[in-house]
């Protein structure tokens, strides 16, 4: 990675909160090409000249004063490279490829020291030689005042050391007793300090089971690789239920007794308690796991063991793919079509890609699992940049479920105008009688969708973001993006006409249908107003699997990756909905949705059945999913975007150019547009905009969106470095900013 540059910006503390501070020093010539980020390098520092170490982060050009004051770099430091040397180099990587300031990058990747007060625990002890103790406890034992004393002496005689709440709680003695006594020198309280535990599941570890045939060979296939140091990374396409989480930890196993370390990335944070239970169930407590709901100490403390070589394994969302352990030998990516695995602040970079780095760096296996895979990793895959392995059976006893594809416009043609069609209904009832499980997911939250007017059209959309507001049953419209709550109006704020009404179908809506219904089933409902206190989503997910409800209600989040072995039917209750969402993607999320979905169906020993309600029952997404056929679906839609020049047969980038101000917004939007129309002479740039993002506004800041398109991503990173430069150099755009969005997932 030479970088051959005339400076080199130092950094002598690496910590969260010393990130801002860097020295410039210049590089001698003879060392040129041995400096880049990461690098540890002995500097002369202070007014003393003292050599001290220090890390280069960025080799650049540009000098941040005369360069007559600079000193020069003394040494590199010829060490092993420590885990802060990787995490630099990776950061360095993240803000080429994905557009954001060194400074960004390196606190994405660095983990915040906090300075929480570690949690500690007290202990008692003798502080008296066995002899003087038996000689005590003699003298307690003759005299009724000493009781306490005695009843301490007689556990420490058994027990050398007691923790403080036993003593104080169980044996009920004094804090004045122990006090007394610790003066006088016959026992010692002492304090110990240690990290927070994430993990609070106890059980005993299972053994492991025996793995099918198909799941031995995708094993064996990996181990083979790795023995002969082929990290080619790895995708298994395995059916929802082939058992994937199985080889995963059986890789994992393998990799340990090789003393390197796993990292475990899932994409949502209710998927946490299942997954962590499982592999808690095989490696005790060297897993650790980490999710955006733990406090800055306990995220801290994770990391912390993650660097002492406290555990093994770290299971978590995108950001545990920066977990410092020192020799990491896998990072699995489970669900790796999850759109989670992408950042939504700068540097927006994405957990697939940078695990990929991050392995290669550290010559680790990268392997990915998917019952959905993404279109990107399946491209590859195909074009032998991924290996590839096929799990086509469920692990268990049922091959995957029967799916019913319900036209709703035929529905209402049969006068059937309510949420579920004959076929859902019945369907319900068989299991409610016959005590089981039920699922049914709805695309969508809050009691309905949308208000909009029936005269003029216009949704009613928030002051602060350019979105519908959603009504919620309280009689409030919310917005989503910032959290604005307005009383329902009774007229349209636009026209003024009193034909105003919600559309679509929310959560609530579809409970309190189901308890008209069925008003003796037991209903649990998960969506993001059920889910927002700490541990929300873990309690809905525990009671539904300890069969505490008949019925699961939700969103998104219900049908992914969860394992009810009661469960024998889905409903969808309309598929359409994430159809018409103005993004390239549409189609490709909406059959990973329903695939999913269906996925839950029948994972025990009943056979299950899906019933997929929809409008637009001939659309190709809709058809593959309801026939579970991925490669299929993945046929047709590589070659729509193979035509409209979409990604993975483009690169793509969105520049997304925010401000408060509209006018400085305009001016910086018409700066770019005319610098890329300069760029892409000769280029083969393809430039569409500049024009309001999808989006508009979002919490009064506007956004205008450009995007370049590219068969070539490298050139788009560089055209991106450009726009970078020019912005930098050719002056003001007031408050405007600017964004880049690689390979953009959510605009
Ligand atoms: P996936 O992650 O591919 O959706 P899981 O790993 O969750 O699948 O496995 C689905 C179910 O099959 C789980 O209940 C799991 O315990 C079970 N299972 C997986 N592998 C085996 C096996 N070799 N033998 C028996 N049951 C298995
Ligand atoms: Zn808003
Ligand atoms: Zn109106």
């Amino acid at each position: 990675m030479a970088v051959k540059a005339k400076y080199a910006n130092v950094i002598v503390d690496i910590s969260h909160e010393k990130l801002d501070k860097t020295f410039q020093y210049l590089i001698p010539a003879e060392m040129a090409t041995e400096i880049f980020p990461g690098v540890r390098v002995e500097i002369p520092f202070g007014r003393a000249n003292r050599l001290i170490k220090g890390y280069v982060i960025e080799a650049t050009d540009e000098s941040a004063c005369d360069e007559r004051l600079l000193k020069q770099i003394h040494s590199v430091s010829k060490d092993s490279l420590p885990i802060e040397s990787q995490l630099i180099q990776l950061a360095w990587w993240i803000k080429e490829n994905y557009g954001s300031t060194m400074n960004q990058a390196l606190k994405t990747v660095i983990p915040v020291k906090t300075k929480v007060r570690p949690k500690t625990k007290k202990y008692i002890e003798l502080d008296v030689s066995d002899k003087e103790a038996a000689g005590l406890l003699k003298i307690y034992g003759n005299t009724k005042k000493f009781v306490a004393r005695y009843r301490l002496m007689e556990e420490l005689s058994k027990e050398k050391m007691l923790p403080w709440d036993i003593v104080t709680d169980k044996l009920n003695i004094s804090d004045s007793t122990l006090k007394s006594m610790e003066k006088s020198g016959i026992i010692r309280i002492s304090v110990e300090t240690s990290l927070r535990d994430t993990v609070h599941y106890h059980d005993a570890k299972s053994d492991p089971v025996s793995l099918n045939t198909e799941q031995a060979a995708v094993v064996n296939r990996i181990k083979k690789d790795m023995e002969s140091g082929d990290m080619t990374p790895h995708l298994i396409f395995g059916v929802t239920g082939s058992g994937k989480t199985e080889i995963y930890i059986s890789l994992i196993e393998e990799v340990i007794s090789r003393g390197r370390q796993a990292i475990v990335l899932i994409p949502e944070i209710a998927l946490t308690y299942q997954t962590v239970m499982r592999f808690y169930k095989r490696f005790g407590d060297r897993v650790s796991f980490i999710n955006s709901r733990l406090s800055q100490g306990e995220k801290h403390d994770q990391f912390e063991k993650a660097v002492n070589g406290d555990i093994d394994i770290m299971i978590g969302p995108r950001s545990a793919v920066f977990t410092p352990f020192k020799k990491i030998g896998i990072i699995i990516i489970d669900e790796e079509h999850e759109s989670a695995y992408k950042s939504d602040m700068v540097p927006k970079y994405h957990a697939r890609e940078t695990a990929i780095e991050r392995a290669r760096m550290t010559d680790a296996l990268v392997v990915m699992g998917s019952a959905t895979p993404s279109v990107e990793s399946y491209y590859k895959a195909s074009n032998n940049i991924f290996r590839l392995s096929v799990l086509e059976n469920r692990a268990t006893v049922n091959d995957l479920p029967q799916v019913h594809l319900v036209d709703l416009r035929e529905e209402l043609k049969n006068g059937n105008r309510s949420i579920f069609s004959d076929r859902l209904l019945n369907l319900m009832k068989d299991r409610l009688e016959k005590n089981r499980q039920i699922i049914l997911f709805i695309n969508r939250r809050g009691y309905a969708g949308f208000v909009s007017c029936r005269s003029c059209g216009e949704p009613v959309k928030c002051i602060h973001c350019d979105v519908g507001m959603t009504a919620h049953n309280d009689g409030n419209l919310v917005c989503h993006y910032c959290g604005y709550r307005i009383p329902t109006p009774k007229a349209c704020p636009e026209c003024g006409s009193k034909y105003i009404a919600a559309f679509g179908i929310g959560t609530q809506k579809v409970e309190a249908y189901v308890k008209k219904i069925f008003p003796d089933s037991r209903v649990l409902r998960m969506d993001t107003d059920t889910t927002s206190q700490k541990g929300g989503h873990e309690k809905i997910l525990a009671a539904f699997a300890n069969h505490e409800a008949d019925i699961l209600i939700g969103t998104q989040m219900i049908v992914k990756g969860h394992d009810f072995p009661l469960v024998s039917l889905v409903g969808v209750i309309a598929a359409d909905l994430s159809l018409y969402a103005s993004d390239f993607r549409a189609a490709e999320k909406t059959f990973q949705l329903l695939t999913q979905a269906a996925g839950r169906s029948g994972r025990g020993t009943d056979k299950g059945e899906v019933v997929i309600q929809t409008y637009s029952p001939d659309n190709y997404c809709i058809t593959y999913a309801a026939n579970q056929d991925y490669p299929g679906f993945y046929q047709q839609e590589i070659l729509y975007r193979k035509l409209s020049h979409y990604p993975p047969l483009t690169g793509m980038v969105a520049v997304i150019i925010t401000s408060p101000d509209k006018t400085c917004a305009d001016n910086l939007a018409a700066f770019i547009a005319a610098l890329v129309d300069r760029l892409a002479a000769g280029e083969g740039l393809q430039v569409i905009g500049p024009s309001d993002a999808g989006i508009a506004k979002i919490k009064d800041i506007y956004r205008k969106v450009i995007y370049l398109k590219h068969e070539e991503n490298d050139i788009l990173v560089k055209i991106k470095n450009q726009i970078e430069k020019e912005i930098k150099e050719n002056g003001s755009f007031g408050q405007a900013g600017v964004q880049f969005d690689f390979d953009p997932m959510n605009n």
